[in-house]
């Protein structure tokens, strides 16, 4: 029987004191290992033979231990505003995407943290398929190592690419907490990408425990999808509002800007007709935020999004003009508001929908569907058809 081979290891599982403490097992020092990053994530570099600045002995050793490991690219669709959506297989039947959105002052790169996601929101794509596996530090940082790289040589610059990222593509990432924190330093780091605290989103659906443990360990700007200006419309919304409720979720987000990078909190409201978008309901986020309602005042701006919808739903997009009505309420009230340009129209760009076209792992889209499972919000109009 031939002696079983240990796998190689991935590099892109290491922040640089992981890196470095791995090298230190093949007896180099952490300026070796600070070389090695910068060739992996400044460079883009996969080939360890053509890292001319380490000694050949070393380049050999990491040629039999250990691979840059990159994600199977499975589709990529561009749009015509320039918005690029990359599907990469996981394994295992999973899929993952990753959404580069070009503007005139920023390259932002919208990222997976996990295969699915169990938090299960209404309105979500993602939520619909379920949860299949979180992914790893490598996985994520695969996402952004590919895309950087992948940009730089496609407009042909030597210039960075991706300014900022945003944890916003499929998953829940404080439920992956430990994989992605390690992603978030490779990302901050000065010998990694280099990216600005301020540019790199963290967005949760309202995991309060882990928005408080983020704020002491790498604290990050921070969006939470809010969605509802009360509980009773949030639980069935996002289902994870039963176990950590506004006020709870508000009192964390107030806290969380002791230590963030940005002194106000982005609140995502997706705009659902019927449902979230009356003018009373903009009132009654003003009074939420302002700690009006029981909860404390919580310095923040709105970033309104026109659903994106999916038959399986059974939701319609807000009519623009009730969106504009609602953001002026919330402006009128002195809250900064934007209103979400929609990216990528063309190639379903909007979180979630691509991958899930190419797996339904828990059957989740069936169960919503059947006649004997009753919405829990109530439907008013026929699911639209996909744009
Ligand atoms: S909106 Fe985010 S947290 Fe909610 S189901 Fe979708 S991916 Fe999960």
């Amino acid at each position: 029987m031939p002696d079983s081979v240990a796998p190689p290891v991935n590099l892109l599982d290491f922040d640089l004191d992981a890196l470095t403490a791995w090298c230190a097992t093949l007896g180099e020092k952490r300026f070796r290992a600070v070389q090695l990053f910068r060739w992996v994530h400044q460079k883009g570099e996969s080939d360890f033979a053509r890292m001319s600045d380490l000694a050949k002995s070393l380049r050999d050793k990491l040629a039999s231990t250990a691979e840059v490991r990159p994600l199977k690219i499975l589709t990529e669709q561009a749009s015509a505003d320039g918005t690029i959506k990359w599907l990469f297989d996981v394994g295992g039947g999973d899929a993952v995407e990753a959404v580069f959105i070009p503007e005139d002052d920023r390259g932002t790169l919208c990222v997976s943290s996990q295969a699915g996601c169990a938090v299960g929101c209404r309105f979500c794509s993602t939520g619909h398929q379920g949860f299949s596996r979180n992914l790893s530090t490598g996985e994520i940082l695969a996402q952004l190592w590919f895309a950087e790289h992948h940009l730089r040589q496609r407009l042909n610059t030597p210039d960075r690419v991706i300014s900022n990222v945003v944890m916003m593509g499929m998953g829940e990432p404080l439920q992956n907490y430990s994989a992605l924190v390690p992603a978030l330093r490779v990302m901050l780091d000065d010998h990694g990408y280099g990216l600005s605290r301020r540019r790199v989103t963290v967005s949760t659906s309202g995991v309060v425990p882990m928005i408080e443990r983020l704020q002491h360990d790498c604290p990050v700007a921070l969006a939470v999808s809010l969605h509802a200006p009360t509980d009773a419309l949030r639980d069935p919304l996002v289902p994870l509002n039963r176990k950590y409720p506004l006020a709870e979720l508000l009192a964390a987000c107030r806290q969380y800007l002791a230590a963030a990078p940005r002194d106000f909190i982005t609140f995502e409201y997706c705009m659902l007709d019927g449902v979230n978008d009356s003018p009373e309901q903009a009132r009654q986020l003003i009074a939420l935020v302002n700690g009006q309602a029981g909860a404390p005042r919580v310095p923040c701006k709105f970033n309104l999004i026109p659903f994106n919808p999916f038959p399986a739903s059974g939701l319609l997009r807000s009519p623009r003009e009730r969106v504009l009505a609602f953001a002026k309420i919330l402006q009128d009230a002195g809250i900064v508001t934007t209103v979400r340009k929609t990216r990528g129209d063309d190639i379903d760009a909007a979180c979630g929908q691509l991958a899930g076209e190419v797996q339904d792992r828990t059957q989740v889209h069936s169960r919503l569907t059947r006649p004997d499972v009753r919405p829990v919000i109530p439907i008013t109009a026929a699911p639209p058809v996909q744009p």
